[in-house]
């Protein structure tokens, strides 16, 4: 629901629809490639009022706001940014998200609120997304940015893996007094935030900033600590957590299962983007180096994460870059914006192309990959063509780097070592109530892509704020 809408009942709709769109200026491809900066240049305070009076304040419940996981009060946030009430702003934003500063430079917003803005019929969507960036940082600069805490429950509360779904379960545990421990198997908090996205997505200070709220607020962290292998879920009841959320994404790479996987010189996008983008002391110690490519790269996949690894390729000194795609680009499950900036960037494409197997050199490390050319054919269950091999059609590309973005895979070894867990055959955590992230577990809470699959940061932090409210309940009621 809109907290202010009184306010601004009788604006003039017609004369905010032909205010001047900020357009959202980006570096140059040129200038960003030779570092891992961020691409957008941020909005400043005069262009954030201009921009955000384009909000027409659609009739509440607005079409933004049904369109975001987390419902945020968009309408209500941009008249206050409007006016320059810009911390008033971020305070909305951080009522329905755990966390916004985040959200509001990774999300797919052209899919989420800006794709359902009704400025899009006849001119530009609003930028809620920036215009969200901008007031939190402001935010940050100049009041700080405290996780209210609850008067302690002196329940204590297990979260296994800290990325986006734990940390939104975490951030409403503590609103409500829980004491909360996160449990993690990398060295450090952030999940994928840290350990994937890239950072000319997100710069790793951003998630830092956010982290040391929760440091603050009092959550505990445990590194270097894979549940399942080095302790289990009972072991945590043991240790006296009430309740245990589990929130450890989906972080297996999917094979290919054709010669040559294991060749040096092939990497997964997993290890790839992790030692590519984050810096070294944050890594595993047996993985504290960087990725040693060539000048051929070839990414395989057609995904959000094959950009990010052409991109991130490019900037670590790659000179010639392909990506190889078994459909056609119409397929392609990646953001449109995304693959834009690749090839802005020096990305090249070669689509209906199979690779089917990876070619040693003399030296032993890759010198090509050898593959069909498609065709699509029929559709298949989601109406999606499947590509078919044409026979004889093989050829090689030179590539003395491939990188293999595939999608992703729970790890079983959770579902396995928790008695009474129910999971699917695949391995994701089956939930008995979407709403609450209830296993069939008693006192086990689940969310995120372990119980999606491979989705997106806002959905994985809004089903850990949900659980948390469950959990919350369970703890009371116990
Ligand atoms: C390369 C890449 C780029 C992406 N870009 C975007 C983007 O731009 N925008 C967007 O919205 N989404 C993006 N996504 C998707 C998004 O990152 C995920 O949907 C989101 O991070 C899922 O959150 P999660 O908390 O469920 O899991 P994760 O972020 O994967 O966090 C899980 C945590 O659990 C830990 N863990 C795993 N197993 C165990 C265990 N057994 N014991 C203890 N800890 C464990 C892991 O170390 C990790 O810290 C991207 C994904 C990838 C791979």
């Amino acid at each position: 629901m809109q907290t202010i809408p009184g306010e601004y009942l009788e604006i003039d709709r017609k004369a905010r629809v032909y205010m001047p769109y900020q357009d959202l200026t980006l570096r140059s491809a040129t200038e960003r490639v030779c570092d891992f900066g961020d691409v957008v240049i941020p909005l400043d305070s005069d262009r954030a009022m201009l921009e955000a009076s384009r909000c027409i304040h659609c009739p509440d419940p607005a079409p933004c706001m049904l369109a975001c996981p987390c419902h945020n009060d968009i309408p209500s946030a941009m008249w206050l940014i409007e006016q320059g009430r810009y911390v008033e702003a971020a305070q909305l934003y951080r009522q329905t998200s755990s966390l916004p500063e985040i959200c509001s430079r990774v999300c797919p917003h052209e899919q989420l609120c800006q794709g359902s803005c009704v400025l899009n019929k006849t001119h530009e969507p609003v930028l809620c997304g920036p215009l969200e960036t901008f007031v939190t940082c402001y935010e940050r600069k100049m009041e700080g940015v405290a996780i209210p805490v609850g008067p302690p429950s002196g329940r204590k509360v297990a979260i296994v893996g800290a990325g986006p779904a734990g940390l939104g379960c975490a951030e409403s545990l503590i609103q409500k007094g829980h004491a909360v421990t996160f449990f993690d198997s990398k060295p450090a908090p952030g999940g994928l935030l840290v350990y994937g996205i890239p950072n000319f997505k997100l710069a790793k200070e951003v998630f830092f900033c956010r982290w040391g709220d929760y440091e603050k607020a009092g959550a505990k962290f445990v590194g270097n600590t894979y549940i399942g292998n080095d302790k289990t879920i009972d072991d945590l009841f043991k240790e006296g957590f009430e309740a245990v959320f589990i929130g450890v994404g989906v972080g297996i790479d999917a094979k290919m299962e054709v010669p040559g996987e294991d060749l040096p010189g092939v990497y997964e996008a997993t290890d790839f983007l992790m030692r590519g983008n984050t810096d070294l002391n944050l890594l595993p110690e047996d993985q504290r180096e960087r990725p040693s490519i060539g000048k051929r790269v070839a990414v395989i996949g057609g995904g959000d994460t094959a950009s990010d690894c052409l991109r991130t390729a490019l900037r670590i000194g790659a000179e010639q870059v392909i990506c190889l795609y078994r459909r056609t680009e119409k397929e392609m499950p990646g953001g449109k914006k995304d693959r834009q900036m690749a090839k802005e960037e020096g990305a090249q494409y070669r689509f209906l192309t199979q690779p089917v197997k990876f070619i040693a050199g003399e030296d032993g490390q890759l010198a090509a990959i050898e593959c069909i050319e498609m065709k699509l054919g029929e559709p298949d269950a989601k109406g999606r063509r499947k590509p078919v091999p044409i026979e004889g059609s093989n050829f090689s590309v030179a590539a003395d780097t491939a990188i293999k973005a595939l999608g992703y895979w729970p790890d079983p070894v959770i579902g396995e070592s928790t008695p009474g867990l129910e999971t699917h055959d695949w391995g994701l955590i089956s939930v008995v109530d979407k709403e609450t992230g209830a296993t069939s577990r008693a006192g086990v809470f689940a969310g995120g892509d372990v119980v999606t699959g491979p989705d997106l940061v806002v959905t994985a932090m809004v089903s850990g704020r949900k659980a948390a409210i469950a959990m919350d309940e369970y703890l009371r009621g116990k």
